[in-house]
């Protein structure tokens, strides 16, 4: 799903989510997307964790708000998995999150209840700006 990333622009790093400039960020190529981290701590924990369908979405030019990224990234997850249901997201520009629980370890509280939950899909939209993720069903 992943297409024409920006090559310039800070990037979230794929496990803590915190904001880095693209040249300081390690990363790892996969077949069809990029991952980025902040750290070799990050970069281990993702190596450790169980496999998640990844799938990128870059949208501009569309004033995009909470409501379009949602229903862009569930039309993608329905592309993967038609029954695909959402159990968490992050909305970075209004710095909300569902569900709000606790952070676990080092990542973010609502990234390890879907985890929890059996979510295996996640939807990244302009690199962290939203993140939904949804469990394949
Ligand atoms: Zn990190």
């Amino acid at each position: 799903m992943t297409t024409n990333i920006p090559a310039t622009g800070p990037v979230a790093c794929e496990i803590c989510l915190k904001q880095i400039p693209r040249s300081a960020a390690e990363s790892e190529e996969a077949a069809d997307y990029v991952y980025y981290f902040c750290g070799g701590d990050c970069y281990q924990q993702w190596q450790q964790e169980p496999p998640m369908h990844h799938l990128g979405l870059i949208i501009s030019g569309l004033g995009l708000d909470f409501e379009s990224a949602q229903a862009l990234a569930k039309t993608a997850a329905s592309r993967l998995a038609p029954g695909a249901m959402l159990l968490a997201w992050y909305d970075r520009p209004r710095g909300r999150e569902s569900p709000e629980v606790p952070e676990c370890t080092s990542k973010p509280g609502w990234i390890a209840y879907a985890e929890g939950h059996g979510g295996d899909i996640r939807v990244d939209v302009n690199h962290g700006e939203y993140v939904f993720m949804f469990a394949a069903g």
